[in-house]
């Protein structure tokens, strides 16, 4: 396993395999590796000939007042956690190979970029777009894989390589969960002991509203209802939103008649954690 740094470095070695007929895979990270970006390795090995990881935690989609100084890094023990899986490169540019002085061009999304995490984080899925649209330029794989933890990511990454007629192919895999039901997070590690316990109302509400589906429910409100009642009973979470819309435009929906995406932002103490469930084809996704 080979660690490029700069873009001629990992121009050269994609042009090898190219050359030799390799189907490349890629999963875009911010590093602080955990079994959810894990999951992407594997499938990436399962499906392709050559796996590339990029770790890069990206200045563009933090906010001025967001975690980008204290976001964990761990080079080392990614590293020793990629060897392992048998991952063939990985990509870990410093700030100024992605970002150089004088550096302009952005790549935003239209109305998907507005909505949900939008809403409280104006600019993050911009600096997403933007970041993941320069590393599939420079990786140029074949197929790339994302979580649906970031359920809006996927969203709006798959619109960007739609309407910008990009040939990489999409791969959302399913989220990765403790055995609590806590959505595995680099953030996760914020969270002090209490803190930890009390994040347990994102999974429970999502549970709550899967079950009400299953019940028969279908009044996007009355679901709604019941997840904020439920989540605010916790103490020490403080909603950001919770939110039921079209699986497609993310608009908000009255009814749960189409592809449904139920998805949740909540701040435990400092920490924002996110959180989601898909209604598809009328089987819930979670
Ligand atoms: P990040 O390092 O947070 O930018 O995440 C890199 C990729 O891993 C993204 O596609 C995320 O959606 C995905 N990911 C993060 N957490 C999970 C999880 N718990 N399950 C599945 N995928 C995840």
């Amino acid at each position: 396993m080979e660690i490029a740094k700069t873009i001629e470095e990992i121009g050269q070695k994609v042009a090898d395999w190219k050359k030799s007929g390799f189907k490349i895979g890629f999963v875009p990270t911010m590093g602080y590796l955990h079994e959810g970006h894990l999951s992407l390795v594997r499938e990436s090995k399962k499906r392709t000939d050559r796996t590339v990881v990029s770790i890069f935690v990206n200045p563009t989609q933090f906010g001025p007042n967001e975690d980008y100084q204290i976001y964990p890094r761990d080079l080392e023990r990614d590293q020793k956690l990629l060897l392992e899986e048998g991952v063939d490169l990985i990509f870990y540019p410093p700030v100024e190979v992605m970002y150089p002085e004088g550096y302009k061009t952005y790549v935003e999304v239209k109305e998907l970029q507005d909505q949900l995490c939008g809403r409280s984080r104006p600019g993050h899925f911009r600096g997403v777009c933007t970041v993941v649209l320069k590393l599939f330029n420079i990786v140029q794989p074949d197929e790339a894989y994302f979580g649906w933890k970031d359920a809006q990511q996927v969203i709006i990454i798959q619109k960007m390589v739609e309407d910008l007629n990009l040939s990489v192919k999409v791969i959302p895999r399913p989220i990765i969960r403790d055995p609590d039901g806590l959505a595995l997070s680099s953030r996760n590690t914020y969270l002090r002991p209490e803190e930890r316990k009390a994040a347990l109302a994102l999974n429970r509400s999502l549970d709550l509203a899967a079950e009400l589906i299953r019940k028969g429910e279908l009044n996007a409100e009355i679901i709604r209802r019941r997840m904020l009642e439920l989540i605010e009973q916790e103490p020490l979470a403080r909603v950001d939103y919770v939110e039921i819309v079209d699986l497609k435009n993310l608009e908000k929906v009255e009814k749960l008649d189409r592809d449904v995406l139920i998805a949740l932002a909540v701040y435990v103490g400092r920490t924002r954690l996110i959180d989601n469930l898909r209604f598809i084809s009328g089987e819930v996704e979670k």
